[in-house]
């Protein structure tokens, strides 16, 4: 038995002996029914935060504000939330209070959609008041409850629903569909992360295609943020199909292909790319993803390549040149010669990255005897493009004389 699923199910016999309500709740129990290996194991219950806190010996208070109590086991935690009603939405987006409850039906009538509205106790039976089986079946993505009002409450369910249309290859129910066309503007309200979030998991789920295709129905670009924000209008109609995304692999590869479908141009991808609030080093590699594949380049000299590989990572360059092949079309034989070549150099370098390098700082400083500093960094890093473009030799005496020479042109 999955060990996380074990632990979960010691949860569960650990709260009822003590006479509470305790189930598995929400994406759990729908990826089970699915065959789906489940992300995490939510325990619900009827206990309130302080007494799963005294039940068990080790604990984090990590949502209390929403009663969620993370009970720690030898490896791994399974998060444990009181059974709780959520009050008004004044701004769209959170709650204005929880109040926790004794009742699991109205638990699970807080939740997005049928298929995440289901409990399973620790004997298997299944909690199912609002067919959410039914329609796993058909394969459709269904709001509990009325879905405008579910969508005003809390905007994000739109994009989750996206998203999950992408993840479980599942269309969205006729009427929630509609209630989307209809509540869209409340998503102006959004914070950026969390719909960022959102276009993660989408840009990670086996049919992209599924959900990116809702934005374009239902126009919903001058209402999400970040695209809401963004100077120049996405097009009413994608630049390239939606389908495509489906068949390219890695999350960078798809996020620069979507921007791509966006219309973004290379001298904005930058910014446009840190309007979603994505690390650095995220926004980095999709940008040299993205920049390469519109450059079209099938040539390259052998220095250039070594260079930006370098500079930029093997997976990077890689990525972007398969990228260039599949917009601009390129013959496969066409594509697999640019990559021969490069993989060819990229094999061939002595040296990736400073941790390759025979000499580290801190043999730099005892060796000049001066103190650290930046100086050190950029020794390194001129040691590591020489090396790896086979100017220097990866030995630990010449790299030390070279390093001691070249330390005196660094202040
Ligand atoms: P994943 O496999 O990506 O973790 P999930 O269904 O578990 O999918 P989570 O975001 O982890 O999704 O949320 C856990 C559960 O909490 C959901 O299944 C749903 O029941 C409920 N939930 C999460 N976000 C919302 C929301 N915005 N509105 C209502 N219910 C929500
Ligand atoms: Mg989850």
């Amino acid at each position: 038995m999955n060990p996380a699923l074990k632990d979960a199910l010691t949860v569960l016999e650990h709260l009822e002996k003590a006479g509470y309500q305790a189930y598995l709740v929400g994406g759990c129990v729908r990826d089970r029914l699915m065959g789906r290996e489940p992300a995490d194991w939510d325990v619900a219950t009827d206990a309130c935060p302080d007494t799963v806190q005294a039940l068990f010996p080790w604990t984090v208070p990590t949502g209390l504000r929403h009663g969620t109590v993370s009970v720690l086991h030898k490896k791994g935690m399974t998060e444990v939330t009181t059974f709780r009603r959520e009050g008004a939405y004044t701004d769209h987006r959170r709650p204005d209070a929880v109040v926790f409850m004794t009742d699991l039906s109205k638990d699970l009538a807080r939740r997005d959609f049928t298929i995440n509205a289901m409990a399973e106790d620790r004997r298997g039976r299944l909690y199912d008041p609002f067919k959410g089986q039914q329609d796993l079946k058909q394969k459709q993505i269904r709001a509990v409850g009325e879905p405008d009002h579910r969508f005003t409450e809390d905007a994000l369910r739109m994009v989750r629903a996206l998203r999950f249309a992408a993840q479980l290859e599942f269309s969205i129910e006729e009427k929630t569909e509609a209630a989307i066309q209809r509540s869209k503007c409340h998503l102006t309200s959004l914070a950026v992360e969390r719909v960022t979030g959102e276009l993660k998991k989408l840009f990670r789920a086996p049919r992209p295609s599924l959900g990116v295709r809702y934005l374009w129905k239902h126009n919903l670009f001058p209402v999400l943020p970040p695209f809401s924000r963004w100077e120049m209008a996405v097009p009413n109609s994608p630049n390239f199909p939606a389908e495509t995304l489906d068949s390219l692999d890695g999350e960078a590869t798809r996020w620069a292909f979507f921007l791509l479908m966006c219309g973004v141009e290379v001298s904005v991808v930058r910014s446009r790319l840190k309007s979603f609030r994505v690390s650095q080093k995220e926004w980095t590699e999709i940008a040299v993803i993205f920049q390469l594949a519109l450059s079209r380049k099938e040539e390259w000299q052998e220095m250039e390549a070594k260079r930006a590989i370098l500079e930029h990572g093997w997976e990077a360059i890689y990525r972007g040149t398969l990228l260039a092949g599949e917009i601009h079309g390129w013959p496969p034989q066409v594509r697999d010669h640019c990559l021969k070549a490069l993989a060819g150099w990229h094999q061939e370098m002595p040296v990736r990255n400073q941790r390759d390098l025979a000499v580290n700082g801190q043999d730099l400083i005892r060796i000049s005897g001066r103190p650290p500093g930046s100086w050190v960094g950029k020794v390194l890093e001129e040691l590591l493009v020489r090396t790896a473009l086979g100017q220097l030799p990866n030995d630990k005496t010449a790299l030390m004389k070279e390093g001691r020479r070249i330390g005196k042109f660094y202040p």
